[in-house]
């Protein structure tokens, strides 16, 4: 059986760049990766551009529970070390506003270049090996694969994501790993992903998209506000705005198993609600049709829906669909659109600063596999990046 010092359990963004670390810090590695190539969901990422940063990281965009983790990790390889680190390997970066993205907008380079540098290093990799079982020895582990195969080490590093996207290989098969050792999972759902309603709205305007402020109201707050693209689609609500808000959605819902979640959408966000309400009197005064009244200012579509809404209503009634259409939320779409999980490995058992778990001495976790959820953004790859490199360099 081949003996290594570090044994790496999926090749994605986070395992990349622990082999990397590790190997750059003399230890002998492999990684271990399920599906035939390395890095499918980086090329996938940011729509195939791959924001692999965000010039304002910082742990206020992650989750509550997982921030004080998130900045012991970043206190080590912050913003500044990822980017030296992808241009110390050649890849020149850029950025839209506060998104950082490679100057070649291909998520293909961003792999490339990862794989070029663990080829220099020589750092051994195993694909088509899916891991199912890792034995503590007297000294040190066995990895075993489900077909067989086996690697001995002194230790691992698990990185095998979370549950999004199960076609690119992360389909939570680490989450029994990380139990084997007594880990405690905090139930996953998937997070950046369309949600479902029954409204008459997404039937009737399907197909269109607008630029608005997404609200999620959950035990009557709001919880979360985004602003961004809505597209009302068949079964519900999708763009950028439902996806950056839509993780508390899930969570609430699948999780924890609340009813009455709303989403309320402000369509017209460039005019004050004073501003609305001259302009909707106005018009009603110049005796514009109800399905008429907001032509120019919303895509023509919408009189499909105000005709019959707005008949005979008052303006104060008609500014509150506008400004706070609420969208009762019945679910989330599954994890075949989700962008990345909010659940995962209870950062409660492992130790700031290192990742090595609290239960088992020489297991590390680094990546979606925890459960640290970043805002869309750049967030979840920075924290791969980094998690990845900071387990990496304390094996
Ligand atoms: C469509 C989409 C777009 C995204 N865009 C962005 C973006 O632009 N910016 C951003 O910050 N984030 C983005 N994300 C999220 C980001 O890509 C992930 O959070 C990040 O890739 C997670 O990295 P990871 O290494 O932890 O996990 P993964 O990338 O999921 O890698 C895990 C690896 O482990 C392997 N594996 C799983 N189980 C086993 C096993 N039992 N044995 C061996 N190998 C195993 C898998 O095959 C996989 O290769 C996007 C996600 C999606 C789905």
């Amino acid at each position: 059986m081949q003996k290594y010092s570090t044994v790496i359990i999926g090749g994605g963004a986070a395992g990349l760049v622990a082999a990397i670390s590790a190997r750059r810090n003399g230890r002998d590695v492999v990684i271990c990766e399920k599906m035939p190539r390395l890095g499918k969901k980086i090329l996938i990422s940011g729509a195939g551009r791959c924001n692999i940063s965000n010039l304002d990281l910082n742990e206020t965009h992650y989750n509550p529970e997982a921030r004080e983790l998130v900045r012991s990790v970043f206190s080590a390889f912050d913003r500044e070390k990822i980017e030296n680190f992808f241009s110390g390997l050649g890849l020149r970066l850029r950025s839209d506003g506060n998104r950082v993205f490679p100057v070649t907008d291909q998520a293909a380079s961003v792999l490339k270049i990862l794989e070029g540098e663990l080829k220099n290093l020589k750092a051994a990799v195993e694909v088509n090996f899916e891991v199912n079982d890792i034995s503590a020895q007297a000294k040190g582990f066995t990895v075993k694969s489900k077909s067989g195969k086996s690697v001995s080490c002194d230790n691992v590093i698990i990185t095998g994501g979370g549950k999004a996207y199960p076609s690119l290989g992360s389909d939570g098969s680490c989450y029994v790993l990380a139990k084997s050792f007594s880990h405690k999972i905090v139930e996953p759902v998937p997070s950046a992903v369309p949600l479902l309603a029954k409204d008459r709205f997404c039937h009737l305007l399907q197909g269109q998209k607008i630029q608005c402020v997404a609200k999620a109201i959950i035990d009557s707050k709001v919880k979360k506000e985004a602003e961004g693209d809505l597209l009302f689609t068949k079964y519900g609500l999708s763009g950028t705005a439902i996806l950056d808000i839509s993780g508390d959605i899930s969570i609430a819902i699948n999780r924890l198993v609340k009813k009455g979640v709303q989403v309320s959408i402000d369509m017209i966000p460039f005019m004050t609600e004073d501003e609305l309400k001259e302009e909707i009197t106005r018009r009603i005064r110049k005796g514009f049709a109800p399905e008429d009244l907001t032509i120019g200012i919303l895509p023509n579509k919408f009189s499909l829906v105000f005709g019959e809404l707005f008949k005979g209503a008052s303006v104060e009634k008609i500014i509150s669909v506008l400004k706070g259409k609420r969208f009762d939320i019945i679910g989330a779409k599954g994890w075949n659109e989700a962008e990345f999980t909010a659940g995962g490995v209870d950062i409660e058992g492992v130790k700031r600063g290192t990742l090595e778990s609290k239960l088992k001495k020489g297991v590390y976790f680094a990546g979606e596999i925890l459960d640290v959820n970043g805002e869309r953004g750049g967030y979840n790859l920075a924290w791969a990046w980094a998690s990845g490199f900071v387990a990496g360099l304390t094996v």
